[in-house]
């Protein structure tokens, strides 16, 4: 075994490189006082989220220097009113930070973060985030709470809909990309904001998929599934971490100090400051970790949490904890190092005020094409039997669903300063389309009303095609909303039964915040589109690529479920030691041969569901096919050093030009830890002709070939390797080679 890192216990000890920003740090902590030194640990609401003026008694804490950060200032004449008071009226004039949740875009709205992920574009997510400082800085917001980077397994849990999906390779690319547009070329250009990425550490692991609940993993699942994307947000600059509200393996997050310190610092290198999530250091208390609010901000603070959102802990506690020794002064400074670094970082004490010259366009035409083209990137074409969809010309359209015209529900979940007024529904863009008839259907997706279903299969037999808009309202993901079974809630698969015995072709557009259990009515539709959540232009891209202007760009960055029960399901999963034989699995599955080779089935599976999702991580179709043949590698054997070329030769089967997502995985056959059936580790997005061939390469590096082992070690082992190469993770080609 070739040990890759030492412990990562000694990769802290680099000696500081003090720096101008450092000794700008030690002047203003040398002039602090205890008091003003806890005010910077403080991030708080004011009363301005409902209207009137702001209290006067913010404002004096504000002036006194309690209040270190603000978020949620929803009106941007109290963000200068309070950058003023603290710059100006307080004692040293240490500027605050105004955070806010920019989400997936401010006002300009891009599809939510699991349809940004689904484009597997780095330039999609590096223009969201771009887009979302370019609008919010304008307000004076400098530090947004995204990206969220929790890996998501179970698609009950309804933060899936923030989610970067399943893979760790994937959501690493993401979050680089997300740092970048967010934190510009600097941090100190006022046209950037301070990202945060979120939340640190295994949120997403939540037992059942149930919002805040606890999550057991081991350290090498941790470190190789959880870890990566954390990592990648660091490397790219991240200027600060969200700590989650689980509890990890028995510890809250918020009180880890293995996570927040020994992780987070030491074995990653992070330098900003973390911040609690909402409440979450006195949620230690229900928790069962905390006795009361001092023990919780004890705990907090030696676990290497910085500042406390919204709870008062710190405010409460701290200084009689450092007057009786309980926490040390060092402590307290280097929690204000962290943060005051952060606000140089942002330019804050040059320029604290939103310059004059900010652009500051809301809307902005360049802007709203790039969502627009976002959300034909993260459409995912499920099912299209013969070739229902592009939509010809001559048909007369039947639009209908209770997501056809909805403004608010288009945008997702956590869209607070997007205006519904800009949104362009998909009933909105078919208004262009003279042959298309329009009916709700359902007034909303839980309705339960059959009454408009006569007269929308009226209008459906007197139509050639029907396009039904479904899925799940914006409420129905998110925070806190978690859903035990995620079939298409109301009684949309009943109209959808009663609108496929008119026997019209039926297409099913799903907006939604998750995969979406569709078993019951894929049988009876022909195409099937995943929308997610598509943003403020949803509905023109809908139209264009519906009908053939443009290609459904994205794929599944998460396995689409047969049924809730299979959950939680992945691609990257374990095989067991029973391993399925190939007669059983095809009788379980209509799947195609091959599909069983590459061991993404085991004897673990379901009797009423099956090896398989509905639809594998990685899958969308588009409107051409391709063809994956001539698999080579270049040598059979690999060193420390080395690396092997992979060739395959793709060619575009279809009869018009098309983009492939060509897609390498590797598998550790035999290895000192169980290792996952496939992990992607490189992607390719390929555009060719209708006929056109191209051989397309990789590069397998020894360093993709590591992982981390439960001693937290990154190792390399000797052995044999498979390589799959394919359209998606489960129709593959494959190949082996040894690393000696
Ligand atoms: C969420 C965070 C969010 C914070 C501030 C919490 O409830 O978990 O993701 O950033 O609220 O709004």
């Amino acid at each position: 075994m070739v040990l890759v890192t030492a412990c990562f216990l000694m990769v802290c000890c680099a000696p500081k490189k003090i720096n101008q920003e450092e000794q700008q740090i030690e002047k203003l902590l040398a002039q602090m006082t205890i008091d003003d030194k806890i005010g910077q640990t403080a991030l708080r609401g004011t009363s301005s989220r409902v209207k009137g003026a702001l209290s006067e008694e913010f404002k004096q804490a504000v002036r006194d220097g309690q209040v270190g950060s603000v978020l949620n200032v929803m009106n941007v004449e109290y963000v200068k009113e309070l950058q003023g008071i603290a710059v100006e009226e307080s004692r040293l004039g240490i500027p605050l930070i105004f955070a806010r949740d920019v989400i997936h875009g401010f006002k300009t709205i891009f599809p939510i973060p699991i349809g940004l992920a689904a484009s597997w574009d780095e330039q999609t997510a590096y223009d969201c985030a771009r887009v979302s400082a370019l609008e919010a800085s304008s307000q004076g917001i400098r530090w947004t709470f995204a990206p969220m980077l929790d890996i998501a397994r179970d698609s009950r849990w309804g933060r899936v809909a923030e989610s970067p999906g399943e893979d760790p390779y994937l959501a690493s690319i993401l979050a680089k990309a997300y740092i970048r547009g967010f934190q510009g070329d600097s941090l100190s250009d006022p046209r950037s904001m301070a990202a945060c990425a979120k939340h640190f550490l295994a949120y997403g692991a939540a037992i059942g998929g149930r919002d805040y609940n606890s999550a057991v993993i081991h350290n090498a699942e941790m470190q190789n599934i959880y870890l990566p994307p954390f990592k990648a947000a660091i490397d790219a600059g991240a200027a600060t971490i969200m700590s989650s509200f689980n509890d990890v393996n028995g510890v809250p997050a918020t009180g880890n100090k293995f996570i927040l310190r020994d992780i987070l610092r030491d074995q990653l290198g992070f330098n900003g400051f973390v911040v609690s999530d909402w409440n979450s250091v006195t949620e230690m208390i229900p928790h069962g970790f905390a006795a009361n609010e001092k023990e919780a901000g004890k705990l907090s603070a030696m676990a290497g949490l910085d500042m406390e959102m919204t709870s008062a802990a710190y405010q409460n506690h701290l200084k009689q904890l450092i007057e009786t020794g309980e926490v040390s002064m060092d402590v307290l400074d280097d929690m204000v190092r962290n943060i005051l670094r952060v606000k140089i970082q942002l330019g804050l004490f040059k320029a604290p005020y939103i310059p004059d010259n900010h652009p500051g366009q809301m809307y902005a035409e360049e802007s709203m094409k790039a969502a627009y083209d976002a959300a034909v990137n993260s459409f995912v074409l499920l099912k299209n039997d013969n070739n229902l969809l592009p939509l010809k010309a001559e048909q007369k359209i039947l639009l209908t669903g209770p997501l056809a015209d909805a403004p608010h529900d288009q945008l997702g979940t956590w869209t607070f300063d997007g205006d519904k007024a800009r949104t362009v529904t998909v009933k909105d863009a078919f208004e262009q389309n003279a042959s298309t008839q329009f009916i709700n259907g359902l007034e909303y997706s839980r309705d339960n009303s059959k009454k408009q279903f006569q007269a929308t299969v009226a209008k459906a037999k007197k139509s050639d095609v029907i396009v039904f808009v479904g899925g799940e309202e914006a409420i129905l993901s998110g925070e806190a909303h978690s859903r035990a079974d995620i079939r298409l809630p109301g009684v949309q698969e009943e109209l959808l039964y009663e609108l496929s015995q008119t026997g019209k072709p039926i297409v099913l557009v799903i907006m939604a915040g998750r995969p979406i259990n569709i078993s019951a009515v894929l049988p009876f539709v022909d195409a099937v589109m995943m929308a997610w959540h598509p943003g403020t232009l949803g509905g023109p891209a809908l139209y264009d690529v519906l009908t053939g202007s443009r290609e459904p760009g994205g794929r599944l960055p998460i396995t689409w479920p047969k049924s809730a029960g299979q959950l939680p399901i992945y691609y990257n999963q374990k095989n067991t030691g029973r391993p399925a034989d190939k007669e059983s699995f095809v009788h379980m599955d209509d799947i195609p041969v091959g599909a069983w080779q590459s061991s993404l089935g085991n004897k673990s599976h379901y009797l009423d569901a099956g090896f398989l999702p509905a639809f594998p991580f990685g899958y969308g179709l588009t409107y051409t096919s391709f063809d994956y043949s001539n698999l080579l590698l270049s040598d059979t054997t690999m060193n420390d050093a080395g690396n092997i070329k992979m060739n395959v030769t793709l060619t575009n089967t279809g009869s018009r030009k098309g983009t492939e997502i060509v897609q390498l995985y590797l598998q550790d056959q035999t290895a000192s830890l169980t290792r996952p059936v496939k992990e992607l580790k490189d992607y390719q997005k390929v555009t060719l002709l209708a006929n056109e061939s191209r051989v397309i390469e990789f590069n397998i590096k020894a360093s993709q070939l590591t992982f981390y082992n439960n001693d937290n070690k990154k190792v390399l082992e000797p052995g044999v390797f498979n390589v799959f190469v394919g359209g998606n993770s489960l129709h593959v080609l494959s190949d082996s080679f040894c690393f000696e």
